[in-house]
């Protein structure tokens, strides 16, 4: 009999706790409102993509809106980042939301209308797409302030795609928290989304890749991608006749050694539980079929979790080419960066902003997924306060959107630019309310 009354009351209750809330319905309505213009802007972005630390005519587009919007605006930040702030009609908390705004360099190779017009550069990893749903939030909580219980502020970030070869010193995130973008006010909390295209092959099984179609919204409660790193080694042998190999020391045929060690480090080396990858990714050496190789140049990454782990990896690395090198009359240099550290989701933040995804896309559509090996620099912004960034599902196999990030065929179908709108509204507006 208690039972009976027990389930008579939870049902119910469990029941409406699905149900959209009066926030959502509005939210919804404006978004669907807001639509044709959130278009709009992710193609223009789009047509005109910018590689990193050139992002002039994307920061001063989204300076404008933010202006026009009546924010406050603090452009040049760590280059051409932008920070702005939108004060809620209660005082409260900040809480913070972090966009992505640079391209790739390659070339686009699709036909559509709003294809890039700047020539090899395109925005191959969907942050057109994150710029206007950070756009199009900053839009509909201008209109409805009585919903924001304190302020939001928006860092519009440059140079999450640039390399550790190409620039010296820091860039991205992690300068434009050097200079000063999470202080006055701090944020409680910085949220972050990313597009996945990636659609599963029919017949294969799932390998915990990121398969997310539009309208679907991806998340991991703690570790959410790898420690990114990236090196350069130079192996240094002697110059000699190809046809006396043992007149010089053959940098190549070391190097080739080099290589099938250093993937024992993953295979023979390291606790098979502890995630780790050791990719070479570029190779030269060498002048002549003829002459025995002076020097081979490799460069690579490194994909962890632990940071005390990667550590212990990267002695490995010189242990064995000081050893390989050492036994056949080389040397070697190894130039090794630790570029992004890993982006760790605060479990309590994304339980509290689940609810509110369920609630809006369906409990089907919010995945929790495997972390990845990818390496993003939204981490810096999540060292310093709680962070949650997840995935935005924008594949769709009917229209043909099914190719990965940083490929020229990549595209997304613009309907996930309202999941991604209604998904930070509801995360924000309800880390805001919830206070201090
Ligand atoms: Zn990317
Ligand atoms: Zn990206």
């Amino acid at each position: 009999m208690k039972t009976i009354c027990f389930l008579t009351i939870l049902l119910p209750l469990l029941a409406n706790s699905q149900a959209p809330t009066e926030r959502d319905r509005l939210f919804e309505q404006e978004v669907e409102k807001m639509f044709p213009a959130l278009v709009e802007v992710r193609r223009d972005i789009h047509r005109h993509p910018e590689l990193s630390n050139e992002e002039v005519r994307t920061s001063g587009l989204v300076a404008e809106k933010l202006k026009n919007l009546g924010l406050e605006v603090k452009t040049g930040v760590a280059k051409h980042g932008v920070v702005a702030l939108l004060k809620g009609a209660t005082a409260g908390p900040c809480v913070a939301v972090r966009a992505d705004m640079d391209a790739l360099p390659i070339k686009e190779l699709r036909s559509t209308p709003y294809r890039s017009e700047n020539p090899g550069v395109m925005h191959a990893c969907g942050h057109d797409v994150h710029t206007a749903c950070a756009l199009g939030l900053a839009e509909l909580l201008s209109k409805h302030k009585n919903w924001v219980k304190g302020s939001v502020k928006f860092l519009f970030q440059p140079a999450e795609e640039a390399m550790p070869a190409t620039f010296q010193g820091d860039w991205g995130a992690k300068l434009m928290v050097a200079e000063g973008a999470m202080d006055n006010p701090r944020p409680v909390a910085v949220f972050g989304l990313h597009t996945t295209a990636l659609v599963q092959p029919a017949g294969t099984i799932d390998d915990g890749m990121h398969y997310l179609k539009a309208g679907q919204i991806g998340y991991t409660p703690g570790v959410d991608n790898a420690n990114s790193d990236r090196f350069h080694i130079t192996i240094h042998g002697k110059m000699a006749h190809g046809s006396a190999p043992h007149k010089g020391v053959d940098a190549i045929a070391v190097a080739g050694e080099a290589i099938m060690a250093l993937q024992m480090i993953k295979s023979r080396q390291t606790n098979t539980r502890q995630p780790l990858v050791i990719s070479i990714g570029t190779i030269s050496g060498g002048q002549r079929e003829n002459i025995i190789a002076e020097k081979v140049e490799m460069g690579g990454t490194v994909r962890t979790y632990d940071a005390n782990f990667r550590d212990r990896v990267i002695e490995q690395m010189h242990r064995i080419l000081k050893g390989i090198t050492e036994a056949h009359g080389a040397s070697y240099e190894m130039d090794y960066r630790k570029t992004y550290p890993s982006i760790i989701n605060n479990a309590e933040l994304v339980n509290a902003t689940l609810p509110a995804f369920r609630r809006l896309f369906g409990a089907s559509n919010v995945k929790e997924l495997i972390p990845g090996m990818g390496g993003e620099d939204f981490s810096f912004f999540a060292q310093v306060c709680p962070g949650f960034y997840f995935r935005l599902g924008v594949a769709n196999e009917e229209k043909g959107y099914v190719h990965g990030g940083h490929t020229p065929l990549y595209d997304c179908d613009e309907e996930a630019l309202k999941t991604g709108v209604l998904a930070l509204a509801a995360a924000v507006c309800d880390r805001l309310a919830a206070g201090q």
